[in-house]
């Protein structure tokens, strides 16, 4: 079920595409467009802000902060690309798999593309990114967000991720996954939704067949023969989207373990996972989110043949 979070006002988050330019810049730019700059957030009770006043986020450093409902869409920092407009939640899933420039990544599950654009600033366009998805729309609402955003070192295909061979030759450098598959959407806050209260049998069934869907998806994504590095992540609130596939993708896949997240994060996996990150509108001031950094043991890469 989505949040009913009538009232619930999340601030404006900007992502800076550094692909394009830099935050300096962009900070300029806001500051010469009217807005008043405030410096470095310390506390997440400074994203509390007023009209036309913003702020560089506490957490993630490519990313400001405006007032709740500060429009943009029509903003020529937008339209040309300079920014990407983001939940400061689902910028966490580039920002913690941080593959290196040079590097060879897939996005698995990669439409409308705003995370793989994240991953392309921080590989600095450099490597090769492999972005798959299953739904023609949605790939073709990317293809050009990825242009307007100037990201060049991906291959996007129209693809079922499940049907990716791991072992063909073009995917044997691939050291990083970012697995960010179709969930309920339960973290999405909707404001002013009014829809009925969904059928909790048919909900039950539909949360199961979402949690199969994903683990069988985080199995296929360590299959990859070089991997090192996997981020999970979901716009769910649901552990069974959560906490729980991971937990399974865990036992049944012995060579990796879950990495310590962000010890200044304020929400933490549910216990035992507590390594891996939750996000919520009342304590991190985003919509609900869990991200999970899955890494392949050094012992178990010293066995492989
Ligand atoms: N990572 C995206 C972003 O940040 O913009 C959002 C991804 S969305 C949560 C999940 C995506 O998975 C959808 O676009 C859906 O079409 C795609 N998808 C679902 N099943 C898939 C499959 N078997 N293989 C590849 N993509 C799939």
């Amino acid at each position: 079920s989505v949040q009913q979070a009538e009232g619930v006002l999340l601030p404006r988050y900007v992502r800076v595409n550094t692909l394009k330019t830099t935050v300096d810049d962009a900070v300029d730019y806001f500051k010469r467009d009217g807005f008043s700059y405030l410096g470095e957030a310390n506390r997440l009770d400074d994203l509390d802000l007023k009209a036309k006043s913003f702020v560089r986020d506490l957490h993630l450093s490519d990313l400001l902060v405006f007032a709740p409902k500060t429009e943009f869409h029509e903003h020529f920092l937008y339209k040309a690309g300079h920014i990407i407009l983001q939940d400061k939640a689902s910028c966490l899933p580039a920002f913690l798999l941080n593959p290196p420039a040079n590097s060879h990544v897939i996005d698995a599950c990669a439409a409308p593309g705003n995370k793989t654009s994240h991953l392309a600033a921080i590989m600095k366009n450099k490597g090769r990114l492999f972005a798959f998805d299953l739904d023609a729309k949605r790939l073709s609402t990317m293809s050009t967000l990825l242009l307007r955003a100037g990201v060049r070192c991906h291959q996007l295909a129209h693809q079922d991720f499940l049907k990716v061979d791991p072992s063909d030759p073009q995917y044997k450098d691939v050291e990083y996954v970012l697995l960010d598959p179709s969930c309920s959407g339960s973290g999405m806050v909707c404001l002013g939704t009014d829809a009925s209260p969904p059928d909790p049998e048919r909900e039950q069934r539909r949360l199961g067949n979402l949690a199969a869907f994903q683990l069988r998806c985080l199995n296929h994504a360590l299959g990859f023969p070089r991997l090192q590095r996997l981020v999970y992540s979901t716009c769910s609130v649901h552990t069974e989207e959560n906490e729980k596939v991971v937990a399974a993708g865990l036992q049944q896949n012995p060579g990796f373990r879950l990495v310590h997240l962000l010890p200044v994060w304020p929400e933490r996996g549910l216990q035992p996972l507590s390594q891996c990150l939750r996000a919520s509108t009342t304590k991190t001031l985003t919509h609900g989110f869990f991200v999970a950094l899955l890494e392949r043991h050094s012992d178990a890469v010293s066995r492989a043949p």
